[in-house]
């Protein structure tokens, strides 16, 4: 009989716990510090939860090459035919992204819990501060079984309350691995010299992130003017290209306020109409009216990003080398990871959470 234990019943712990049900020779412990299952899972998606994407794509990763070769093994098909295994009706929007069809991220939490076989056990309120090897095992701060394999799962500080535990996945520092500081990602932009005026605004653009004269990445989408900075799904997804880059220095936010007619002659309105009045939000017209500038390329100096309470995931985590290619740890055998605890992290569309299923699934295979 195998004991395996989980470190995280998040998104990776408890989808590995559901493919554990039933399995003949296993018993599963799953240790979980808070008192409940799920709760990212339960934020996610606005509380929809956007699942995965039909159309996962290597290049929104921060590491494409190691995403590619996971998506040669687990599709996004792959991942829908195994939540319709478990019983997850699904719908996918235009941009492909994927929710339950109820639209609550509730019931992918009932889904991925409810009616588990009795080889899985929950530890809840149980926080692992260390995992040690004996006699060939492993164990887990004084819990009184050992354990044939762990599954790190703990995920990550993004997010988390109490803010910014320094200890998180403390855990980890027994053990001889690269682990990359945990940076926010998909999180907001504080702006230097930001015009608080616009504080409350909320507008469509075209977004571009620029180093320089160099373009980043581009898209559009509603951008939230706050109190000193700007967030929005477009502004998260270029926090995660910010991130990629190692040097940050002269990095600035272009919004392009025309989003729709990006040929639009301004020149020839104001000379028509005297003022932006019919173009623009009004916030941004009383602040063109003040100061004029380009609204086609209003530019924000980035001063940093908002702090890891506000993002929705980290960059950062234990360096991908540090696995084989079904997320075993290649130092120390028996010991696997998944989901956000690794260094990969993807762009807002359900990018994550299809990291955290493909890995989890590929280790309950392995
Ligand atoms: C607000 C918000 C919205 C999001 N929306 C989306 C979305 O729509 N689509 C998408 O793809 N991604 C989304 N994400 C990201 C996604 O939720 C995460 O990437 C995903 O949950 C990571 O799964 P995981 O299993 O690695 O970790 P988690 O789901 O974070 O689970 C880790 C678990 O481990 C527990 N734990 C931590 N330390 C210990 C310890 N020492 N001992 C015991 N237990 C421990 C934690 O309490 C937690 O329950 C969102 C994130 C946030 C915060």
């Amino acid at each position: 009989m195998k004991r395996i234990a989980i470190i995280g019943a998040g998104a990776s712990g408890l989808f590995l716990a559901k493919k554990w049900s039933g399995r003949e020779g296993g018993e599963v412990y799953v240790f979980e510090r808070s008192r409940q299952v799920g709760t990212k899972l339960r934020a996610s998606g606005g509380g929809k939860c956007n699942l995965f994407n039909t159309s996962v794509l290597s290049a929104c990763y921060n590491h494409p090459e190691f995403a590619s070769k996971l998506l040669e093994k687990v599709s996004p098909q792959r991942l829908w035919h195994e939540f319709e295994e478990m019983g997850l009706q699904m719908v996918a929007d235009e941009e492909g992204r994927v929710y339950p069809l109820s639209q609550f991220s509730q019931t992918v939490v009932d889904v991925l819990s409810a009616n588990l076989e009795e080889n899985i056990h929950f530890e809840m309120g149980y926080e692992v501060r260390k995992v040690f090897s004996q006699d060939g095992l492993w164990r887990i701060n004084d819990y009184p079984v050992p354990f044939d394999n762990v599954v790190f799962a703990s995920g990550t500080p993004a997010n988390m309350i109490p803010r910014n535990r320094k200890d998180y996945n403390d855990y980890l520092k027994d053990f001889n691995i690269t682990v990359n500081e945990f940076q926010p990602s998909l999180v907001g932009f504080v702006i230097k010299d930001y015009p608080k005026k616009l504080s409350g605004c909320r507008v469509k653009v075209i977004a571009s992130l620029y180093q320089g004269e160099k373009l980043i990445h581009s898209e559009p989408g509603e951008v939230t003017f706050k109190d000193d900075g700007i967030s929005g799904i477009v502004i998260l997804n270029l926090s995660a290209y910010y991130n990629r880059l190692k040097d940050k220095s002269g990095c600035f936010v272009e919004l392009n306020f025309l989003y729709a007619n990006p040929d639009y002659d301004v020149q020839a309105h104001l000379r028509k109409y005297h003022s932006l009045r019919g173009l623009l939000h009004p916030k941004l017209n009383a602040l063109y009216e003040r100061e004029p500038f380009d609204v086609k390329k209003f530019k924000m100096e980035i001063e940093g990003l908002y702090d890891l309470a506000f993002a929705q995931v980290c960059h950062g985590g234990i360096a991908l080398d540090e696995v084989d290619d079904r997320f075993a740890l290649k130092k120390y055998p028996g010991i696997y990871v998944t989901g956000e605890m690794l260094d990969l992290d993807g762009i807002c569309g359900g990018y994550n959470l299809f990291f955290a299923f493909a890995s989890a699934l590929l280790v309950a295979e392995g």
